[in-house]
C-alpha cells in the first residue's frame, strides 16, 4: 500500500538545501513558507489509504505483492485510462485544481517512459536497466518525483554550448568509474522542494553539438550539491487561512535548481551524451500525453471551481438572475464543458504503443489541442470572473481580525454585507475569490497555465507538424478545384475524409 501522509512528511526532514530569502530552511514541514502545502500533499497520500477511495487511487499490478498509486500504473485499455482519470480527478478536487504538480503528474510521466523503453537505448549509453530500476523504486515507494527540464532563460538565441559560459545549463563536467559530476542550473522546479527525487533533463530540442548537455538523471532531493533557490513564498505572505484560503495551503512553490558539482551515480542516469534519446524520452514515449491527461483533468476541475465561484459571487451580489449575468455564467459553464469533453474524447480516441495489447495513451491530436486551448482560455476565465465580481473583490477589510474588533466589527458587519450574506460569510467568499483571481498566487497560476507545458512558439508549430495540414489544405483545394472562370455550379465532390470517420 502507498505510504501514509505522515510517512511522507517524515521523509521531508532530510538534508535538502532549500533557500528562501537568504535563509537555509532547516525543516520545510515546520517552516511558515512550506508547512501547510506539505500537509496538503500529505493529505493526498492519506486519501489513497482511505476506505472508499483506495480502489480509485491505487491499483495492484499483475503479479505484484502490493498496490501502487494508480498514476504509476501503465494503462492498456480505454477502461484503464478511465480508471486513471478518476484517480486524477479525486486528487485534483482535493486542491480545487491548484496543485498542478501533485505527485501523480510526474508519476504518470514515468509510466510513459516505461511504455517505450527502447527510446532509452542510446548510442553511447543504454539506460534501459536503470529505467526499469527507477520505475520500480518510484512506484513501489510511491515516491514524489519533481522535475526541472527547462534551461534557464539566459540567451534564448543561442544553443546550450554557445552560451557565454559553459556551466550555465546543467552539463557533465567529470566522468568517474562510478558516475558523473554535473554542474549548472535548470528552471523551474515547481514543487521541487516537496519531492523525494528530482529528474533533471531537457524537454526542448538540443543542437547536435550540445552532447555535454544531453543527459537525464533522477536523484534524491537531499543529494549534496543540489541547491533549490525558492521564489517569494505566497504561503509565508498569507495572513491566515481565512484571509488567503488558497495561497496559504496550495502554494506549490517554484525554485531554481542549481547543481553545484553534484555527483550522480551511473545507476541514476537515464540518458547520457545523447541529444536524440534525451529529447525523445519526453516526446517519443507516451510521457507527454500522460502529462496532458493529468493536467487536463486538473484544468477541468479548476474551471469547475472557478465557475462555482462565479455562481456564489453573483448570488452574493444578487446579480445571478440578471440576463447578462446568466449569459456570462453560461459562457463559463460552456468553457468548462469544452475542457471536460476534450479529456473524455482524448480517452475515447486513445492510441496504442507497440501493437495490440500494448500500453495506451490519450489521443495526441486532442492532447495538443488541449494544450493550445487551455493556456489561451485561462486568462479569459479570470477576466470573466473579475467582471462579474466588481469592486467587492477589493472592498474588504485587511484581515478577518477586523470582524472581531470591538470598534470596527460592528461597522464592518453593517456595511460589508449583502442580502442573505452577513459580513463574515461575504468577506470569506470574496477573500477566496481574490486569492483565486487577483492575488500574487492567482497571477502565478495564470502564468502557470500559459507556460507549464512549454512556450507557444514551441508547441504551436508542433501542432502544425502533428495536425496533418496536408489533408486540410487538400480539402479546401477541392473546393477551389470544383469550379473555374465561367463554370456553372460544380457537381457533387467528395472531400479527403469521405467515407471515413475523420480520424
Ligand atoms: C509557473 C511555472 C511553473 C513551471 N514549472 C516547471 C517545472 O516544474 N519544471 C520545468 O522543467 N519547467 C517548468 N516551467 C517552465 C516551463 O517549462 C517554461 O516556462 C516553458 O518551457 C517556456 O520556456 P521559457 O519560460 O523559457 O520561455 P521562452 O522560451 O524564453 O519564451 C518566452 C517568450 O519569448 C518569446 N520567444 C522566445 N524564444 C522565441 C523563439 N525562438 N521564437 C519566437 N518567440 C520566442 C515568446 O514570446 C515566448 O512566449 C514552469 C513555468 C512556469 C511559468
Amino acid at each position: 500500500m502507498p505510504r501514509s501522509g505522515q510517512d511522507y512528511l517524515d521523509s521531508l526532514r532530510d538534508g535538502r538545501a532549500v533557500w528562501l530569502d537568504g535563509e537555509l530552511v532547516k525543516d520545510i514541514t515546520e517552516h511558515p513558507a512550506f508547512r501547510n502545502t506539505a500537509r496538503s500533499i500529505a493529505n493526498l497520500y492519506d486519501l489513497a489509504q482511505q476506505d472508499g477511495l483506495r480502489d480509485t487511487l491505487t491499483v495492484r499490478p499483475d503479479g505484484a505483492e502490493s498496490s501502487v498509486l494508480r498514476a504509476y500504473h501503465v494503462p492498456r485499455s480505454h477502461a484503464e485510462l478511465v480508471e486513471r482519470r478518476k484517480a486524477f480527478k479525486t486528487w485534483s478536487e482535493a486542491s480545487f485544481g491548484f496543485l498542478g504538480r501533485s505527485p501523480d503528474y510526474m508519476a504518470t510521466g514515468i509510466a510513459g517512459f516505461v511504455s517505450a523503453p527502447e527510446i532509452f537505448a542510446g548510442r553511447e549509453f543504454d539506460g534501459r536497466a536503470n529505467l526499469d530500476a527507477y520505475y520500480r523504486r518510484m512506484s513501489e515507494g510511491s515516491l514524489y518525483q519533481s522535475f526541472t527540464i527547462t534551461n534557464p532563460q539566459i540567451d534564448r538565441t543561442k544553443s546550450a554550448s554557445e552560451q557565454e559560459e559553459d556551466d550555465l545549463y546543467v552539463r557533465v563536467v567529470k566522468e568517474k568509474d562510478d558516475g558523473i559530476v554535473v554542474r549548472g542550473a535548470k528552471m523551474i522546479g515547481t514543487a521541487a522542494v516537496f519531492g523525494d527525487e528530482i529528474i533533471v533533463g531537457t524537454i526542448e530540442p538540443l543542437a547536435p553539438h550540445d552532447v555535454e548537455y544531453a543527459l537525464t538523471f533522477s536523484i534524491p532531493i537531499d543529494t549534496p550539491g543540489l541547491k533549490f533557490i525558492s521564489r517569494t513564498s505566497y504561503e509565508a505572505g498569507a495572513r491566515s487561512v481565512f484571509d488567503n484560503p488558497l495561497s496559504s495551503r496550495f502554494d506549490e512553490n517554484d525554485a531554481l535548481l542549481v547543481c553545484d558539482d553534484v555527483f550522480v551515480p551511473w545507476e541514476r542516469v537515464l540518458t547520457y551524451r545523447d541529444v536524440e534519446s534525451s529529447f525523445l524520452m519526453w516526446w517519443g514515449t507516451p510521457a507527454y500525453h500522460n502529462f496532458v491527461h493529468q493536467a487536463g483533468v486538473r484544468y477541468w476541475t479548476k474551471l469547475e471551481f472557478l465557475t462555482g465561484l462565479a455562481i456564489l459571487i453573483t448570488k452574493a451580489n444578487n446579480t445571478y438572475s440578471l440576463p447578462p449575468v446568466q449569459m456570462q455564467i453560461g459562457r463559463l459553464i460552456g468553457w468548462l464543458n469544452i475542457a471536460k469533453s476534450m479529456v473524455l474524447a482524448a480517452e475515447s480516441e486513445y492510441e496504442t504503443v507497440g501493437g495490440p495489447g500494448g500500453p495506451v495513451h490519450i489521443n495526441r491530436e486532442i492532447a495538443s489541442a488541449h494544450r493550445a486551448m487551455a493556456g489561451d482560455l485561462y486568462p479569459k476565465v479570470l477576466a470573466e470572473l473579475k467582471m462579474l465580481a466588481g469592486g467587492g473583490l477589493i472592498q474588504l477589510p485587511a484581515s478577518g481580525y477586523d470582524l472581531n474588533h470591538p470598534e470596527l466589527g460592528p461597522l464592518v458587519a453593517k456595511y460589508v454585507r449583502s442580502p442573505g450574506h452577513p459580513a463574515e460569510q461575504r468577506i470569506k467568499l470574496m477573500k477566496l475569490a481574490w486569492d483565486a483571481l487577483g492575488s500574487e498566487f492567482a497571477s502565478r497560476h495564470e502564468q502557470y497555465e500559459r507556460f507549464y507545458h512549454g512556450a507557444p512558439h514551441v508547441y504551436l508549430p508542433g501542432i502544425v507538424r502533428d495536425g496533418r495540414p496536408d489533408l486540410l489544405e487538400a480539402f479546401t483545394q477541392s473546393c477551389l478545384d470544383g469550379y473555374d472562370l465561367g463554370d456553372g455550379p460544380a457537381g457533387p465532390s467528395a472531400g479527403p475524409w469521405s467515407g471515413r470517420d475523420g480520424s
